[in-house]
C-alpha cells in the first residue's frame, strides 16, 4: 500500500479543511488515517466500522483483547459510543473535554465488539488539536484511534515517528508537528464507584479529584493505589500501595507507615512504594531479578486490558536509576554506565538539566575509548592498519576497504537531556523522542533518572516502568 503524506498547518486549519475532507474521504471508505492529537499521534479508523477497525490492529500487531479509544468531535456523538452516562462522568468532560482525558463508561449498543475487545465497557476522548477534531468532524462518524506506533514501541510524537513504523501499512499520515503533551491520556472508568484512573497522564490525581473526591488510582503497578481521598488533610504527595492479593482492580485496604503507606502486596507494590518514598529504584530494571515478579503481575490482567503489555518500549535495554536526591541517581546512572560499556555495549543516557553536567566526562572518555575499540574491530576484521585510517581522513581509502571502515563503529557514551527535572511537562514531551532518538543512534542499553512524580510526573515514571519491563 502507498502511504500518503499530508502536510496541515494546525493553526491555520480553516485553509487546510480540503486536506482533512480528503482524509475523511477515505476514513469513511473504511482506510486508516494516522492523524496528530495534543498526546500522541493517533491511528484512526471509522470506529462503526468493524472491518476498517481490524486494519488498525493488523496495521500495529496490537493484540485483539486490547480495546481501542473511540475519538469524538462533538457531545452529542456521545450516545454513539456510550450510554448511561453518569453526573460524575460529565463534570469531568466539561471540565477536561476537549482535552487528554478518556472515560470508560457502559457501551452503546452500535460500538462493534472489536472496538471494545468484546467488554461492555468503552472508552472515549474529545481531543484538543485542532487538525484532530476537523478529522473527526469531516468523517461524520468517531474515530477508534490507539497510538499510531507498532504495538509495544514509544508512542509516536512526530510524523517521522509513524512514519517509521506504519508506512505502506496505512493510507494516509497527517504531520501537523510536535503533539504538545506527548504522552498519552488519562484514562478514567467512571463507571465504578469510586471512579478509577487507569493510566495515569497529563489529567493528573490532583486535578480529578477537586471533581471526583473519591477517585483512586489502580494502574498497572500492581496493587500500586493511590487514593487522594485519604490524603486529603496531609502532606501532598502520599501515596499508599494496598494490600491486595494482586488480581483485579480492587484497592484493598492500605496500611501507614509514618504519614505514608506501605503496602505488603508484593513485588510490585513494593517497588513502586519505594519509588515514592524515594528509595533506591534501580532494582526496576530490564534486567533486574524482579522483573519476572513485575511481569506476572502485569499479566494478571487488571481492569484496563492494555496495561498488561510492556509498552513505549525502545529496542535497547532500558533502566531508571532512583536515589534519594539527584547527586545519587547521577552516582547511580555513572556506574552503570561504566559497566555497561565495561561490557562492550553502547550506552544512552538520559540526563536532566540538574544532572547533564554529570555525565560529560563519560561521553569524553568512553567515546574515545569506543573509536578505540572500533579500531581494533576493524583491524580483527580486515587487518586495516592505521596507516590506512590515516589514509581515510586524507581522503586515498583503497576501495577494497571502504566498506569495512563504513561499518557502524560503537558510539560509546551519548546523552540526551530530557529537561528540567521541575518541569514533568517538558520531560514528558521529550521522553518517547529521546527513546526511539537512542534507538537511531545504536544504543544497547538506556539509562533514565527517577524523576519526582508530582503532576505529570507520575505519569512519566508510569511510562518508565513500563518500558523497563521485558
Ligand atoms: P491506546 O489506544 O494505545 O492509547 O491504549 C488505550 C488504552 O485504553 C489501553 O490501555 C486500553 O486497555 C484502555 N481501554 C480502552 N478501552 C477500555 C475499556 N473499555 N476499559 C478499560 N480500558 C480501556
Ligand atoms: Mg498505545
Amino acid at each position: 500500500m502507498k502511504t500518503e503524506i499530508l502536510k496541515v498547518d494546525p493553526l491555520n486549519i480553516a485553509l487546510e479543511r480540503s486536506k482533512l475532507r480528503y482524509a475523511a474521504d477515505v476514513i469513511r471508505g473504511g482506510g486508516l488515517v494516522a492523524f496528530p492529537t495534543e498526546t500522541v499521534y493517533g491511528l484512526g479508523a471509522d470506529a462503526l466500522n468493524p472491518k476498517a477497525v481490524e486494519k488498525i490492529f493488523k496495521a500495529k500487531g496490537r493484540p485483539a483483547d486490547n480495546p481501542l479509544i473511540s475519538h469524538i468531535a462533538d457531545i452529542s456523538s456521545l450516545p454513539l459510543i456510550a450510554v448511561e452516562v453518569p453526573e460524575k462522568a460529565a463534570v469531568i468532560m466539561r471540565r477536561f473535554w476537549p482535552g487528554p482525558l478518556t472515560l470508560v463508561l457502559k457501551k452503546a449498543p452500535g460500538v462493534p465488539g472489536i472496538v471494545t475487545a468484546g467488554l461492555d465497557t468503552a472508552a472515549v476522548r474529545m481531543p484538543s488539536h485542532p487538525a484532530a477534531l476537523a478529522l473527526i468532524e469531516e468523517s461524520g462518524t468517531p474515530l477508534a484511534a490507539p497510538s499510531a506506533n507498532t504495538s509495544g514501541k514509544p508512542s509516536p510524537t512526530s510524523a517521522e515517528h509513524v512514519i517509521a513504523d506504519l508506512s505502506g501499512k496505512v493510507d494516509i499520515i497527517i504531520d501537523s508537528g510536535i503533539p504538545a503533551i506527548g504522552i498519552e491520556s488519562t484514562v478514567v472508568d467512571v463507571t465504578s464507584d469510586p471512579p478509577v484512573i487507569l493510566r495515569p497522564g497529563w489529567v493528573d490525581i490532583q486535578m480529578l479529584a477537586e471533581y471526583l473526591p473519591g477517585i483512586i488510582y489502580s494502574g498497572d503497578r500492581g496493587r500500586f493505589c493511590v487514593s487522594l481521598q485519604e490524603e486529603q488533610g496531609q502532606d501532598r504527595g502520599r501515596f499508599c500501595v494496598s494490600k491486595g492479593t494482586g488480581e483485579g482492580g480492587s484497592s484493598g485496604h492500605t496500611e501507614h507507615h509514618g504519614g505514608r503507606c506501605a503496602g505488603n502486596g508484593g513485588g510490585v507494590g513494593e517497588d513502586a512504594s519505594s519509588v515514592r518514598m524515594g528509595n533506591d529504584l534501580s532494582a526496576i530494571s530490564s534486567s533486574s531479578s524482579s522483573n519476572d515478579e513485575i511481569k506476572e503481575k502485569l499479566i494478571q490482567s487488571p481492569k484496563s486490558p492494555g496495561m498488561k503489555y510492556r509498552h513505549y518500549a525502545p529496542e535497547a535495554l532500558f533502566e531508571i536509576a532512583g536515589g534519594r536526591d539527584e547527586r545519587e541517581i547521577a552516582g547511580k546512572i555513572r556506574e552503570l554506565c561504566r559497566a555497561y560499556f565495561a561490557q562492550g555495549m553502547n550506552v544512552g543516557i538520559l540526563s536532566t538539566v540538574q544532572t547533564d553536567s554529570e555525565y560529560a566526562d563519560l561521553v569524553r572518555k568512553f567515546t574515545k575509548r569506543a573509536n578505540h575499540r572500533a579500531d581494533q574491530k576493524t583491524d580483527n576484521m580486515g587487518g586495516l592498519k592505521s596507516d590506512h585510517r590515516t589514509d581515510h581522513t586524507a581522503g586515498h581509502v583503497p576501495d577494497n576497504i571502504e566498506t569495512k571502515i563504513k561499518t557502524p563503529a560503537p558510539g560509546g557514551v551519548e546523552v540526551i537531556c530530557l529537561g528540567d527535572r521541575k518541569e514533568a511537562a517538558g520531560i514528558a514531551a521529550s521522553l518517547y523522542y529521546a527513546l526511539r532518538e537512542m534507538d537511531r543512534r545504536g544504543a544497547d542499553v538506556i539509562l533514565a533518572e527517577q524523576i519526582p512524580e508530582d503532576g505529570i510526573g507520575f505519569a512519566v515514571m508510569n511510562r518508565m516502568m513500563k518500558a523497563a519491563v521485558k
